[in-house]
């Protein structure tokens, strides 16, 4: 253990974790995850939000394996192979809208969201972009510059020109107590944005349905139906960015499904593939048709290993109906935590979709948030075996987002390490 530890510490370009002791993962298995030295986790966090479908999901492996002894590469742009094809024509199937048809094919969530972005400009002929403050999609320049949390892009600017940012909708920090209220406010806001904060020639707005690294920000029923009508005012395109919301995770396919609002381009990675590295951009056939030839490619994009391994990871997910599964389990575990509260007062919030659960801490009635109380409770926790991941604009947001195959018993260990170590944190 000590030795991959130094090896890492040696050769590897670690650059997030913060002083926490890592852990050597030898295997995993579901919601389960094994250290170097037999000791098992149960993961609540599921590799950032990756492992829908469990870790090594029997039939996403066995779909790999076949399909590594056949092909592991041949560059899915300069030759077609079936997996790639066939991955396509299943997002088309299962895609909010029946006009979200074509799918270009990357290696995760930045490179996807960098050629969504591309694609916008170029079918718009517009320049601009608007994003959401507390907004996160991915580390790669462009993304880090629709990126509305400065944590993220601490001393890696200036970014690209031509971005604005609306306010983020963020109900428990809201002046308004009224969804409806704070929907039109909202709204208000990016019509604002759009007046002084541009030149009017905006591309598009690019929006996660959850806000996930912004600390599961849930927006009103009524948030996208409010903001729409503004966008199609300016002709402005809607980037959904479902990389961390997708595949089941909020209790649909697709978040956005929530919501009664149908993106021009949405973005997946993360959960497609359950592990394998993969990530996707789908849009009308209109919108695919202002790529010309030569346009945009991505050497491994489209990977026919990654591809088949996401067509079995689908499959499963439907067959298991893992979206109820994780909005039954989802509404188990928040009602179970939202009662914790009046013994705690340290969680100010608890919120989510599905299995996207946010516990805000904060230290008093003016909502300060408790962020080393948050990094408290996760060690606490990773001391009784769960893993949780830390997150928020504030730093002080618990997030629950385990593998949407973590069984009941589990769920009822989880809650009760947890319990346990708010007793303990707070005493
Ligand atoms: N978009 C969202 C909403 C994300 O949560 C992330 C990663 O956390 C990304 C984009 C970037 O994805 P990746 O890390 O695969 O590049």
């Amino acid at each position: 253990m000590m030795d991959t530890v130094q090896k890492y510490r040696d050769y590897v370009i670690t650059s997030f974790t913060k002083g926490v002791q890592p852990i050597v993962v030898e295997k995993a298995c579901g919601a389960v995850i094994t250290d170097v030295s037999g000791r098992e986790y149960l993961d609540c966090f599921a590799g950032i939000s990756v492992v829908n479908a469990g870790h090594c999901n029997p039939a996403v492996v066995a779909a790999a394996r076949r399909q590594m002894e056949k092909l592991v590469h041949c560059g899915s742009y300069v030759y077609h192979s079936p997996p790639t094809a066939d991955l396509a024509e299943k997002l088309a199937a299962i895609m909010p809208s029946r006009r979200l048809q074509k799918t270009f094919f990357a290696n995760c969530g930045a490179e996807a969201i960098e050629g969504a972005l591309k694609l916008a400009r170029l079918y718009t002929g517009k320049h601009e972009l608007i994003a959401l403050q507390a907004s996160f999609h991915g580390r790669t320049w462009g993304a880090l510059s629709v990126t509305g949390n400065a944590g993220r892009k601490r001393r890696g600017g200036p970014y690209a020109p031509g971005v604005a940012f609306a306010p983020a909708p963020y109900c428990y920090r809201a002046p308004w107590a009224d969804p409806e209220e704070c929907c039109r406010r909202w709204a208000q806001a990016l019509e604002e944005v759009i007046r002084f904060a541009t030149a009017d020639d905006v591309a598009a707005f690019i929006a996660e349905p959850v806000l996930g690294e912004g600390g599961i920000l849930v927006p009103p029923t009524n948030y996208f139906k409010a903001l729409k009508p503004v966008l199609d005012r300016h002709n402005i395109l809607f980037i959904g960015d479902e990389v961390q919301t997708g595949f089941g995770r909020t209790g649909k396919m697709f978040a956005i499904e929530h919501y009664g609002v149908e993106p021009d381009i949405l973005v997946t990675a993360k959960g497609i593939a359950d592990g394998f590295p993969l990530g996707a951009f789908t849009t009308r056939q209109e919108i695919a048709a202002a790529f010309q030839p030569g346009d945009h490619l991505s050497t491994f994009g489209g990977n026919p290993v990654c591809c088949a391994a996401a067509l079995a990871n689908i499959e499963y997910i439907e067959k298991e109906n893992l979206c109820d599964q994780a909005h039954q389990k989802g509404e188990y575990l928040r009602e179970r935590l939202t009662s914790w509260q009046k013994r705690f007062p340290l969680i100010g919030d608890v919120r989510g979709k599905g299995l996207m659960i946010g516990l805000e801490l904060v230290r008093d009635p003016a909502l300060t948030p408790a962020a080393q109380e948050a990094e408290a409770i996760r060690a606490a926790c990773f001391d009784g075996g769960v893993l949780i991941g830390v997150g928020g604009v504030y730093g002080n947001v618990l997030r629950i987002q385990p593998p949407l195959v973590i069984t009941r018993d589990q769920l009822g260990v989880v809650l009760r390490v947890l319990e346990q170590c708010f007793q303990r944190v707070t005493s």
